[in-house]
């Protein structure tokens, strides 16, 4: 059986194997919607419709359908208290910036969200959907969409390296297997914030680039990844990087961490805390229209 490394799994595995193992060994997330990632897909949903040419209200539609399945069940609802830079008053205030912004748009978009499954080995493949293949100044780039709190130049940092970045430079290069190798993406960033702001200050699409050696480097590097975690399912043994503890605000695992009643592969956690929810790549390229996906 072939199984399928996609960014989600490699990000969380890569921050901390027991955070892997919480969330796709085990499947536990927390019960509460995590809001970050909820607006971040909703917004996803919402540009593919405006990339597809349709009409304002179809693309805040699409925002809402996502954004009503995960958070409205859960009760929030307070959200502008909750999270006054993530609900969707705000995400519409700053859409229809955003449609003003790049009323023409200097690029021609080849595909929206286009799922991707590229073997890596006899049993191991690189999932992924990337946001936009366009036509610009005469070249064909990728385009990933990305929302932030920080839309600085140390953030435009962490582009290179960047996994999630080359996978989707690697996918592209070997599946469209283009004359010209595909070398560079357009990051669509917009800020995220509970105040509108002026367009210089909300968005910006810096580039980043990759040669055909890195993306081979990566390749290498993946691999190797992956034997790690394949070692670790083996052995039953998932270590802890405790240096990612903290960041992003806080792991969401680090009351199951901290629990000290019982060995971490018996804890059953309580069902007010986390839900059972398994992450399926697979699912999610097929939601995607990749129909090989299952074979
Ligand atoms: S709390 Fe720390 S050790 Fe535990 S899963 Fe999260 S990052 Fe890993």
């Amino acid at each position: 059986m072939i199984e399928i490394i996609d960014s989600t799994r490699l990000k969380d595995s890569l921050r901390c194997l027991r955070l892997y193992y919480w969330r796709h060994e085990r499947g536990f997330v927390p019960a509460q919607p995590r809001l970050p990632l909820v607006y971040g897909s909703a917004i996803h949903a919402c540009l593919a419709k405006h990339y597809e040419n349709q009409p304002a209200g179809v693309c805040l539609a699409a925002f809402e359908e996502i954004w009503s399945t995960e958070v409205l069940p859960h009760q929030m609802t307070t959200l502008e208290a909750e999270d006054p830079k993530r609900n969707p008053l705000i995400w519409a205030e700053i859409f229809m910036l955003y449609k003003r912004h790049y009323h023409v748009e200097p690029f021609t978009v080849r595909t929206v969200e286009t799922p991707f499954l590229l073997p890596l080995t006899n049993d191991l493949a690189l999932g992924g959907v990337i946001d936009m293949v366009i036509e610009y100044l005469g070249q064909t780039m990728i385009v990933d969409h990305k929302t932030t709190s920080y839309l600085n130049y140390k953030w435009f940092s962490s582009f290179n390296p960047n996994h999630q970045f080359s996978a989707y430079l690697l996918a592209a290069n070997e599946l469209i297997k283009p004359i010209n190798p595909i070398t560079t993406m357009m990051v669509n960033c917009i800020l995220v914030s509970k105040a509108v702001l002026t367009p210089e200050k909300m968005f910006d699409r810096p580039y980043t680039t990759r040669t055909p050696n890195q993306l081979a480097a990566f390749k290498e590097n993946i691999i190797a990844w992956w034997q790690v975690v394949r070692a670790c399912r083996q052995a039953n043994a998932w270590p802890q990087n405790t240096e990612s503890c903290s960041a992003y605000n806080g792991c969401e695992y680090h009351d199951l961490c901290i629990d000290v009643m019982y060995d971490y592969r018996q804890l059953i956690p309580s069902r007010a805390a986390y839900r059972h929810q398994i992450w399926n790549p697979i699912e999610n390229l097929e939601k995607h229209g990749l129909k090989e996906a299952t074979k």
